[in-house]
This record gives structure tokens, sequence and C-alpha cells, in this order.
């Protein structure tokens, strides 16, 4: 794409490869890697990471939509692709066709795919809500049921069984423990009334961290691929080493002296206390630049400045120490020479998750790879 604006995000591909590197070593060679790209790859770009990540030895992908999966197999990625999330009865037909495994935990849902002609086999991996309380089979009941539909089809073939954990990134492991005995009594049911070979997985990135040892046949890695800590908690523990992918640049477009007592931006909210150099900035809340972040600062010449007024739609200020020549290089997350800013520091000044900014850092802002 052509820019005209020269704001950017840099995604360093070598970091999501270093990242499952050491994710793999902590693993026991039974333990396979599923990299996890849904949400465009948690933004940074779900078609280059997935590549990466399959290059650098990632075994099969993850994505939470049909959509996701087939953007993924157009782009010619041949590797097992799951669907975490639920998928309508009738997208069963495209996911067997494109060879797409999905997840499922309705009867009723089974037996609605049961009324579709497949001209493929359809692979599905069975979700067991163990106390996430968000989807999938929570009692032997239903696990009996699905189990007599699943009978009623030969070309839908359960390939695979998972859970998902609540608190893995807590300090507290109780609840953790509990929710792994519950998959775990219900893993053992069935496997007395299902003899195929089954894929298990229950972890992703803080469980694998914290217990590489317990993740059955696959983690499915996704945060920590990215380079960021699942919490403050496992990053505290000092178990892995990561690699922050993502960076977020611009440069100055305009740099002005402002007399004391001159304000910035909408609402006045800053003033002058002396003579100060301003430098504009083209990025905004419209590009997921949240309005939260005013008070924040950024990286120009190696060097720390506030962030003052407030953050606008496409612009936003900040106090320069001196004058700089306009097209002077921003960075808003990211390294320039020693200084860093963590994805860690905008989440907490956002009062959110590491996870929910590179999602919110819209297509607006182009991901360019290195
Ligand atoms: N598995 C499931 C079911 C998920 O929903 C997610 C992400 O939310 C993951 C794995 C990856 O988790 P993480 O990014 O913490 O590694």
């Amino acid at each position: 794409m052509e820019l005209h604006r020269y704001t950017w995000v840099e995604i360093d591909l070598e970091a999501i490869a270093y990242n499952i590197k050491q994710i793999k070593q902590k693993l026991p060679i039974t333990s396979k890697v599923i990299a996890v790209v849904k949400a465009d790859g948690y933004g940074h770009g779900s078609i280059p990471v997935a590549k990466k990540a399959l290059t650098a030895g990632a075994e099969a992908l993850a994505v939470a939509l049909l959509e996701e999966a087939i953007e993924l197999r157009k782009a010619q990625i041949t590797a097992p692709i799951l669907v975490l999330g639920w998928v309508p009865p009738e997208s069963a037909v495209v996911a067997a066709e494109l060879d797409i495994t999905l997840t499922f935990f309705q009867q009723d849902w089974l037996d609605q795919v049961n009324s579709y002609t497949l001209a493929k086999p359809l692979k599905l991996h069975l979700k067991v809500d163990s106390g996430m309380g968000r989807i999938g089979i929570r009692s032997e009941k239903e696990l009996y049921s699905i189990l007599y539909a699943l009978n009623k089809n030969k070309s839908i073939y359960l390939t695979g069984v998972y859970t998902h954990f609540a608190t893995a990134d807590e300090p507290e492991s109780a609840y953790f423990l509990q929710q792994k005995e519950r998959f775990e009594i219900l893993l053992s049911k069935l496997k007395q009334h299902w003899a195929g070979e089954l894929d298990i997985h229950i972890g992703n990135s803080a469980s694998a961290i914290r217990l590489p040892e317990d993740m059955y046949d696959y983690i499915r890695f996704g945060i920590a691929m990215y380079g960021l800590y699942p919490s403050k908690a496992v990053k505290d523990k000092g178990e892995i080493d990561l690699k922050q992918a993502f960076s977020l640049h611009s440069n100055l477009v305009h740099v002005k002296q402002i007399e004391s007592g001159d304000t910035v931006s909408y609402g006045c909210t800053y003033t002058a206390n002396e003579k100060e150099w301003i430098g504009t900035i083209p990025i905004g809340y419209g590009d997921g630049w949240l309005r939260k972040m005013q008070g924040f600062s950024v990286l120009i010449n190696g060097k720390r400045l506030p962030i003052v007024g407030r953050i606008c739609m496409d612009q936003t200020m900040v106090r320069l120490d001196r004058a700089y020549p306009v097209g002077t290089k921003v960075t808003f997350i990211g390294r320039q020479d020693d200084t860093f800013i963590a994805m860690d520091e905008i989440s907490e000044h956002a009062e959110t998750i590491n996870y929910e900014i590179p999602c919110v850092i819209n297509k607006r802002i182009p991901r360019i790879y290195k």
C-alpha cells in the first residue's frame, strides 16, 4: 500500500520465531504448539504471523471464527486449523470442504450438521467447560448424548478434546487445579466410550509457561508468541524470556513554539507554563491510539517526552525539549536506541490488559514486517 501518512506498526517476525523457540525448549517433545492467530493475529496480522509460526516450529493454527480460518486457507496455508468459537451448523459444510477443524459442544448442533451432506470428512474438537463458564459441555450426560449423535454420521470425526482455564495467569492455583481435575474426569469417561485417537489440549500461554509438563498433546500459544506476558504474575516468575514483536511509530508533522499561558487541544486541558516547543503527530483514537493515553509519553531522539492535551481522532500533541525538524521519528510502543516503551506500560496507563492494545490499534495503521 502506498503511504501518505507516515504512521506505521512494525512487526518483528523474528521475535515471533524466538518466542516459539523459547516455549518449545520448555515443553516435552510430546507437546506441540498451536499458534493462536485469532483477531488478525492479536492485531499483528494473522497471515504473516501464521506463516512465520509454522516455519518456527508451530504445528497447527487456531482462530476464533471460521472467517478467519478461511482467510488463512485462501493464503495457501495448509496446516491444521482449529476454530475455537461456535460456528453455525450450516457452516460445517464449508469447514469440511476446506479441512478446517471446528469446535463443538451441543448435541442439537451435531443433529443439524448430520442433516447436511458433507463432501469431505468434518473434523471436530469437543470443548469441555471445566469452569470458564463460556462454551463447552459441563456434564457426563451431555458427553453421552454427544457421543450418541456422533456415532450416527460416518463423515464426522472426533479428533480432539480440550478445555480452557479461567485463572491460569493468576498466582493462586486452586481454581486452576480444580478445572484441570474436572476436565480429566470427563476425559476419562470419554476415553472409556471412545476408541478413536484424540488430540488433547488444555493450556494457553500462561498454563504452558507454568506447567509445561502437564500440557498433553498441544498448547494453544497466543499472547506469549507475540512476546507479551499473560500477566505480571507470570512475568515476575521469570520462567521464560519473551521478545515483544509489535512496535508503533510515526513522525512529527508540525513543530511550533507556544507562549506561557497558551493551551493545547480540545477542552484546553493543557496550559504552557513557559515558552514551550510542541510537536504534532498524525495518530489518534481513530487509529485506536486511545484517548486514555493523554499524559503518557512517547520516544523522540531516544528520550521520553510527554503527550500533552487531549488526544484527538487523528492527531496527538507532545511537549518537546527543543525544536525538532518535521519528519523526526516518534515511537509510541517499542524501542528507540536504549529506551523502550513496553506494551505493558501502555495497557497499564489505559487501565486494561496488554492483549487489548494491539487488537484496538486498527487497520488504519499499516503493518510492516521485518
Ligand atoms: N485458547 C482459547 C480457547 C482462547 O480463547 C485463547 C485466547 O483467548 C487462547 C487459547 C490463547 O490464550 P493466550 O493468548 O493467553 O495464550
